[in-house]
């Protein structure tokens, strides 16, 4: 087993690790855990850099940069995909970072994959800013799906949260993602005093223009650790600023997996309007019903967001692993996945469940 402390130095790329089986885990197969979930959705990040420095994700003056040689190569990406998809039962990838859009070979990474043989549905995680040049390309390459991430529709919130001034930038990508692609998801994290009171009138705009909003609870992946349970916006605080303006009901279709409770959105009159999901990761975790897997964009596999160890499959690779050793390397790293975060188990201010403990990356460096 390959796993490593964060922080601790990488296995080196000497040789190829002999791959012990944990006497429990099954052989062959997809990412089964030990609690019998299993991984579908893949979450590949293809660098930790970012042209924002949102204030719940990076500090002001941003993060040291990964060396360009630590970062997985668009072969190496597709390499390990295609182990995903093929011997591992992946189905779904989604590219994010960092800003996945600063690949200057993005459009290849994605063309690529969309060409393996086991083809995954594909998506992008994005910020929006310079999609509106690639978009068409991305679409024509076979990418399925953009998720952008908005927070506001006020230029001088956006320019506060994001420490850019850059929401016409966005705004112009979400515009090219909507003409190229039939679903356009927005995602938005609210911070009490900044941009709460916004939630009603982003929904609106969402709506407007048919696409689907989600809200995600600010979760303690800061690079600040300025994080702060009793100041973090509720899910149930989110229901409550939409409820000033619309009703909300439970969707009644099945959840499958995915991370979003979801609501269906009606005006006072009762019209229906669309759809609005809210990602309870703090307050409502959904570990027991977790399909994912992550891979950081120097190729170790994470089995959680607020794990503290990830598995290098980078280093084996480059020593020549062939893909039943990294495939296997896979395996036993979602073996090893814990029941759960921890966050749940409530903790007042700061003071987290006492077994908690913010991992050292933070969501740019490990690919939200
Ligand atoms: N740069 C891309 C983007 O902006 O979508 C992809 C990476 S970003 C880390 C992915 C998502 O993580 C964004 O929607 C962002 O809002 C969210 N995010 C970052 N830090 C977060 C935190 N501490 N809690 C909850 N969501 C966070």
């Amino acid at each position: 087993m390959t796993t490593v402390s964060l922080g601790m130095p990488r296995l080196p790329a000497a040789g190829v690790p002999d791959v012990r089986l944990p006497e429990d885990r099954p052989a062959t197969g997809g990412l089964v855990d030990r609690f019998g979930r299993v991984a579908t959705d893949l979450r590949v990040s293809l660098t930790d850099r970012c042209n924002l420095r949102c204030t719940y994700c990076m500090p002001a003056e941003g993060l040291p940069t990964l060396p360009k040689d630590s970062v997985m190569t668009r072969e190496e990406i597709v390499r390990l995909v295609g182990i995903a998809t093929r011997d591992l039962g992946v189905r779904q990838v989604r590219f994010t970072g960092g800003e996945p859009l600063l690949r200057r070979d993005l459009v290849e990474i994605v063309g690529e994959c969309a060409a393996l043989e086991h083809r995954p549905e594909l998506s992008l995680t994005t910020n929006a800013v310079g999609l509106d040049s690639r978009a068409a390309a991305l679409r024509e390459a076979g990418l399925d799906r953009v998720n952008v991430s908005l927070d506001t529709l006020d230029p001088d919130t956006f320019a506060t949260l994001a420490r850019r001034p850059f929401l016409a930038r966005t705004l112009a990508g979400i515009d090219a993602a909507a003409r190229e692609f039939d679903l356009v998801k927005i995602n938005a994290v609210l911070v009490r005093g900044v941009n709460l009171d916004h939630a009603a009138e982003l929904l609106a705009w969402c709506l407007e223009r048919g696409f689907e909003l989600r809200f995600i609870e600010q979760m303690p992946l800061d690079a600040d650790h300025a994080w702060d349970r009793a100041a973090m916006v509720t899910a149930a605080e989110v229901r409550d600023q939409l409820g000033t303006r619309f009703s909300l009901e439970p969707d009644e279709e099945p959840r499958d997996g995915a991370p979003a409770e979801r609501f269906v959105v009606r005006d006072q009159t009762g019209e229906r309007l669309g759809r609005v999901g809210i990602i309870a990761s703090v307050t409502e975790p959904f570990c027991d019903d977790c399909r994912r897997t992550r891979l950081t964009a120097e190729g170790g596999v994470r089995d959680c967001l607020f794990a503290h160890t990830e598995t290098d499959l980078l280093g084996p690779l480059r020593a020549g692993a062939d893909d039943a050793v990294l495939a296997d390397l896979w395996r036993t790293a979602m073996w090893a996945k814990q029941a759960g975060h921890g966050m749940d188990d409530t903790g007042s201010g700061t003071d987290l469940d006492a077994g908690f403990e913010q991992p050292e990356r933070t969501m740019s460096a490990i690919g939200g």
